[in-house]
């Protein structure tokens, strides 16, 4: 490519897990990356190596104030929020704040570049659901003042504004609605259920299920999530899109494989439910199939030992670490 032709992103979340592996995508796509973060929950480790890199710029900010980004900007990928429930439970103003001041301010800025954006929503937007599959139609069934709120409205309105902008601006906006994704780079100790469970199993500690562990989820490998996203911003489908492996199982069910993966000898403790836990979640992924002739390529067992694999090769003190 030459340089007049090169593209330029911003991508917010960057030393997060998503955001850090979208950078490491656009970077091997020879585009320049400008990666922002405050690093509330991220790790400056997921990103260091693109550090030396000429094509990549970080920003140390918070999105939730003012954004500017010198020069132009093709593509925006908004990604910066608390993803585990035990951080936006820590942190729920800021969870709100990134969701809806620093969606406007992107919002702002790719309006002022002419840039495409692409927004992170979530599949919490369907709250605890009442019909499985989760589709795109459906509107969802959440709690607006329960302890989840705060992320689940904060997407909601994420979502809304940015439609708001691409209707009266005719901004040209993406949505996706991720389903949980997991794999290297999910921070250890994040309180999400497979980061917890690999660690719990590599201590030799029981996993601590929450309630009786019959709810589900359905988890994708970070890679298949990378690749959904990275089709869906150059598709030209503005509504919302879910991208997430339908393959669903119950947490109960979760604990075991990862037990028998570890091959350690670990038991299940089971400990109550937090509130307004979903039941069960598993995308309908057939907008996605048609739209993005997309679908999940990586099966569980591959991408589990893939994750342990990342987490054995920690220094066994942070392995040993507990923050909560
Ligand atoms: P993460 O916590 O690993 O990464 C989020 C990053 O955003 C962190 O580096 C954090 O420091 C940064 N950040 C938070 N607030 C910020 C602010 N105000 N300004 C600048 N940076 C800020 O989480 P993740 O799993 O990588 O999630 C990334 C995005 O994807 C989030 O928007 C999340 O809601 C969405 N998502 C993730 C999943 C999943 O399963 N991983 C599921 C649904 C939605
Ligand atoms: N969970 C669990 N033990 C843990 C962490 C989570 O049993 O140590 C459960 C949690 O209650 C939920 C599921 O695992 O039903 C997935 O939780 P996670 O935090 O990964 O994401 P969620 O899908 O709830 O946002």
């Amino acid at each position: 490519m030459d340089k007049q032709e090169r593209k330029r992103i911003l991508i917010t979340g960057a030393a997060g897990f998503l955001g850090s592996h979208l950078c490491d995508r656009f970077i091997a796509e020879d585009f320049d990356v400008i990666g922002m973060d405050n690093m509330i929950t991220g790790d400056l480790r997921n990103i260091e190596h693109l550090f030396k890199l000429p094509n990549f710029e970080f920003y140390h900010h918070d999105v939730s104030k003012f954004v500017h980004v010198p020069g132009k900007l093709n593509f925006i990928l908004h990604f910066a929020s608390p993803a585990s429930p035990v951080d936006y439970l820590r942190i729920p103003i800021q969870t709100l704040k990134v969701g809806s001041l620093g969606t406007h301010n992107l919002l702002g800025l790719a309006k002022s570049k002419r840039a495409r954006i692409l927004v992170a929503s979530t599949s919490e937007v369907y709250g605890d659901p009442l019909i499985s599959p989760q589709s795109e139609e459906y509107w969802g069934n959440v709690n607006p003042v329960g302890p989840r709120g705060v992320y689940d409205e904060a997407k909601r309105f994420q979502e809304a504004i940015t439609m708001a902008y691409h209707n009266v601006h005719g901004l040209d906006t993406r949505i996706v609605r991720i389903f949980n994704t997991y794999g290297p780079r999910m921070r250890l100790n994040d309180g999400r259920a497979l980061p917890t469970f690999i660690a719990q199993a590599l201590r030799g500690e029981d996993l601590t299920v929450f309630g009786d562990g019959n709810q589900t989820r359905s988890f994708c490998y970070v890679s298949d999530q990378i690749e959904g996203i990275f089709r869906l911003l150059f598709s030209d489908y503005a509504q919302p899109m879910n991208i997430g492996n339908p393959d669903e199982l119950t947490i109960n069910n979760m604990a075991r494989e990862i037990i028998s993966l570890t091959g350690n000898q670990s038991k299940i403790r089971y400990v109550p439910l937090p509130i307004d836990d979903p039941k069960q979640r598993r995308p309908d992924i057939r907008k996605a199939r048609r739209i993005l002739n997309w679908t999940p390529t990586v099966n569980r067992k591959e991408g589990l030992l893939q994750t342990i694999n990342y987490y054995q090769q920690m220094p066994p003190e942070e392995l040993k670490q507990k923050n909560f």
